[in-house]
């Protein structure tokens, strides 16, 4: 096990890299069988997935696209209060099917909006692919397809998930610490 300072905090070894690459390989295979006629279009969620994204892209073998969006956050007027507007979309979704690439659910609010944003251009089906998952935090119903991994509620950083915008160059991901 190795431990890593990121500023305050003090993270160790949680899923090593051996496994993280078996568990996104298996993802994409399941993707390759489920969508091979379908030449799905990748929207990947920056920043968070970026290495995510690139491991499982290797691993798809049927006809696709990628392309990559990031969500900006404004101060919206519903009880949710922040609202996140899908930005960098350039791509025509109409008649596609779509599979999100993200890096981590936690309450599934960040993806409910995002299906409802890119629901209103028409695609033929959106599909939500999850590096992780916190199955204990879901707030709302949320169908999550392609799941790595599902993790307890613990933060976590490291392949391309970040802590205050460190660490997401690690190769394995971490779990933080207990404080004492
Ligand atoms: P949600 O809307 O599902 O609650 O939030 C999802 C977003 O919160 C993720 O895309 C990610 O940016 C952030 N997040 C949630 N849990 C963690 C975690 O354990 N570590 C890191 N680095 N980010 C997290
Ligand atoms: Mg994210
Ligand atoms: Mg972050």
């Amino acid at each position: 096990m190795s431990i890593v300072k990121i500023k305050d905090l003090t993270f160790k070894t949680f899923i090593p890299e051996a496994e993280i690459q078996q568990r996104v390989k298996a993802v994409a295979e399941k993707i390759n069988k489920d969508l091979a006629d379908k030449n799905p279009l990748f929207l990947a969620v920056l920043n968070g997935s970026f290495i995510f994204a690139a491991d499982l892209m290797r691993n798809i073998t049927i006809p696709c696209e990628i392309s990559f969006v990031k969500l900006a956050s404004y101060q919206g007027t519903t009880s949710t209060g922040k609202i996140k507007e899908v930005i960098g979309l350039n791509e025509d979704l109409a008649g596609r099917t779509v599979v999100i690439v993200e890096d981590i659910v936690d309450t599934g609010l960040t993806m409910k909006q995002m299906i409802e944003s890119l629901g209103t251009r028409n695609p033929e089906s959106i599909h939500i692919c999850s590096l992780l998952v916190k199955p204990d935090k879901l707030k709302v119903p949320l169908n999550i397809e392609y799941v790595a991994m599902e993790i307890p509620n613990d933060f976590i950083v490291g392949y391309g998930l970040d802590y205050d915008q460190q660490g997401r160059q690690l190769r394995d991901i971490y779990t933080i610490v207990e404080e004492k």
